[in-house]
């Protein structure tokens, strides 16, 4: 990807000081959702390594990760599984709880939405420590995916997440990185 495009998708994001609390940089991406041709570049550039590969499914993680999942599906023509948070799954599901800065969360997945050694990619807006998106990791391991890979618009790579993934076995993709 040029350096040009990663600059208009730099451009794109909105930056919120101190928010969700004091000391942190939200990067918002409502505002490149909202920009035509970011949207287009950002999901042209993480589908542009699978054109081509039958990829299954697209597993997004609530809420960021559907809107970007459900563009790069249409693009792949690949099916859609949202990972969500607990409660909110109608259907039988699989659960995973993972840490949070203070507590734990869980997240999970419906028991049929994928086949063993389905493959997929994994999808969510930016990745941080890599906490969210490891147990997603975990729960598709745990239904027999098989994960071609996780892409993320944005990487806070001082966090280490990249890391934690690849650590697993995991290929990462994603497209700006912010300090
Ligand atoms: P983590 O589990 O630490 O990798 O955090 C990743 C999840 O939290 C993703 O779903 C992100 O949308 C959200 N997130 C974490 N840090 C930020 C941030 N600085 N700006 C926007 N979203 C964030």
């Amino acid at each position: 990807m040029t350096t040009t495009v990663q600059s208009e998708l730099i451009a794109a994001i909105r930056n919120i000081p101190d928010y969700p609390k004091p000391g942190v940089m939200f990067r918002d991406i409502t505002t490149l959702l909202g920009n035509p041709r970011a949207f287009r570049r950002a999901i042209d550039e993480l589908v542009h390594p699978y054109a081509g590969t039958k990829i299954d499914k697209i597993a997004g993680i609530e809420a960021r990760g559907f809107i970007l999942g459900g563009a790069i599906a249409h693009q792949l023509s690949s099916g859609f599984v949202p990972i969500r948070k607990k409660g909110k799954l109608p259907h039988d599901t699989v659960r995973i709880a993972y840490s949070l800065e203070y507590g734990v969360d869980e997240m999970e997945m419906h028991k049929d939405a994928l086949k063993p050694g389905e493959k997929v990619i994994l999808v969510d807006d930016l990745i941080a420590t890599g906490g969210t998106a490891e147990a997603a990791v975990k729960l598709l391991k745990q239904m027999g995916a098989d994960i071609v890979a996780a892409c993320f618009v944005i990487d806070l790579p001082e966090l280490g997440g990249r890391k934690k993934l690849e650590a697993l076995g995991v290929n990462v993709r994603t497209l700006i990185e912010f300090e």
